[in-house]
């Protein structure tokens, strides 16, 4: 339930995309494929393919470069995504990151309780009313039992208990386990922040929404260790960065809004959290958190270690265990969020066009190259000017099919620019550059081609 909506005034007239209509853009124009799919798939996990590959890598990068690059005080780890079993314990996920699960006993699916507000533990709802999704009979789901989230393994060839280990079902433990790695061998000093992006892994009860909730995905978290009474502010501080960077990358406002966690709602860490949500084409649902997790890990950690967790502040001579003001995103489900507000269908001389209007700089492809015959010597110059600007941006040559349909090819993809040769530009040196977003096709020089792209495709400022 949303307690504190910052809804964000007026409604954007244009809606996002369908789920239907992304999920079949991405499997035609090689986004997202199914995984496993000539075997049947492998339900809820997917593979991307060659043009979600750039669009994912253009959105890590963004978010490295927003949060690592641009200050001086955050820095980045890559943990390994095995890590000793007892940081789990520590961290509290063994005990306790589980979801309440249920079954329909007519057809044996299983669900999340939280999903029915009628099996709420505590609430007032009536069970025998609950009704199952999938076969629509009432009132037979079992007696919640709490199910852990976490998938098991073992470590080595023998599979005891003492070999058991997990996936991790975050990255925020591996900033945690290197604070004093991180602390001792850089400058860094109170307030700093400790960047990661990597796998993580649940057994999600109901996954689903596409790539929104899977079983696999990544995450790009940032813990930012502060001095304890500062962090009120720190909070507000990284709620405010976050929105500039989501709307930077070109997220519309109306579509985001902050839903606050109720008090007793709070993860067992936490002494406040929100999400940014998105109106994702299934509805609004969490895309980030920014959550003050206290000393809670770092204390925990301590006292299970026996290692010292405590920062020396010199200047003052005093000794504390920092606070966590933490920012966590899921990088397959901002994806997802990007392609559904990039989506656009319109009516362009009579025809239908599909159209990603994707931030330039997230596009998979910069820009596409083409000669407009195959013939006179515009393939031969086309092809001089894509080696040319390959070497310093992703681009597509294309010289098959009439124009026109290689243009829209490029909308669908998301690719802002659109260069062609045709029989002027043998005779002067020029080509055409045709906008995306507005149609409009300029005539330039192609030997300042690097230069005028490399101005329209400047990033976000987020
Ligand atoms: P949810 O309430 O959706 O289960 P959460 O509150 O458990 O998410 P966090 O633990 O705060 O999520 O994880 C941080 C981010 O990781 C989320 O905001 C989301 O973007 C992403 N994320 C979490 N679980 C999944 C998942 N199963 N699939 C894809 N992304 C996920």
């Amino acid at each position: 339930m949303t307690t504190d909506i910052e809804h964000l005034a007026h409604a954007d007239a244009h809606p996002t995309g369908r789920m239907d209509e992304i999920v079949s853009l991405c499997k035609r124009r090689g986004f997202v494929f199914q995984s496993s799919e000539i075997y049947g798939g492998v339900q809820s996990v997917y593979d991307y393919g060659p043009l979600g590959v750039e669009l994912k890598n253009n959105l890590r990068d963004a978010w490295w470069r927003a949060m690592v690059r641009e200050h001086e005080e955050i820095v980045g780890v890559d943990a390994g995504i095995l890590m000793h079993p007892e940081v789990w314990v520590t961290s509290g996920h063994v005990s306790t990151f589980s979801d309440p699960l249920v079954e329909c006993q007519n057809c044996h699916r299983r669900f999340r309780a939280d999903e029915f507000p009628e099996l709420e533990a505590g609430g007032d709802g009536d069970a025998s009313k609950a009704q199952c999704p999938v076969c629509g009979v009432k009132g037979q789901f079992t007696d919640p039992r709490q199910f852990n989230l976490m998938f098991k393994t073992y470590m080595g060839p023998v599979e005891d208990e003492g070999a058991v280990t997990y996936l991790r079902p975050e990255t925020a433990q591996g900033a945690y386990v290197n604070f004093k790695n991180v602390l001792d061998s850089t400058r860094v000093k109170v307030p700093f922040g400790i960047a990661q992006v990597g796998k993580a892994f649940r057994n999600e009860i109901t996954p689903g929404n596409f790539i929104f909730r899977t079983r696999e995905f990544e995450q790009m978290e940032m813990q930012y260790f502060v001095e304890p009474g500062t962090d009120e502010a720190w909070f507000e501080t990284w709620r405010e960065r976050r929105r500039a960077w989501l709307t930077g990358i070109g997220l519309r406002g109306p579509r985001l809004r902050v839903h606050e966690h109720p008090e007793d709602k709070l993860a067992h860490y936490a002494k406040r959290a929100i999400d940014f949500e998105y109106l994702f084409p299934h509805g609004w649902a969490e895309l980030e958190g920014v959550h003050n997790r206290t000393d809670y890990d770092l204390s925990r950690h301590q006292e299970a270690s026996g290692k010292k967790m405590e920062y020396v502040d010199a200047s003052t001579n005093t000794r504390f265990v920092p606070y966590v003001i933490e920012t966590a995103i899921g990088l397959n489900r901002l994806l997802l969020a990007v392609l559904a507000d990039a989506y656009h269908e319109e009516e362009v001389e009579g025809e239908t066009r599909t159209v990603l209007r994707l931030h330039p700089s997230l596009a998979p492809t910069s820009v596409a190259v083409f000669p407009l015959v195959k013939k006179d010597g515009m393939p031969e110059m086309a092809e001089r000017i894509a080696a040319d600007l390959r070497r310093v941006l992703p681009v597509f040559y294309d010289e098959s099919g009439s124009i026109g349909r290689r243009y829209r090819r490029q909308d669908e993809a998301g690719t802002p620019f659109c260069v062609t040769v045709d029989g002027q530009s043998i005779d002067d040196g020029t080509v055409t550059v045709r906008d995306r977003d507005t149609l409009e096709q300029d005539r330039v020089p192609a030997r300042a081609l690097r230069t005028i792209l490399a101005e329209r495709l400047a990033g976000p400022d987020a």
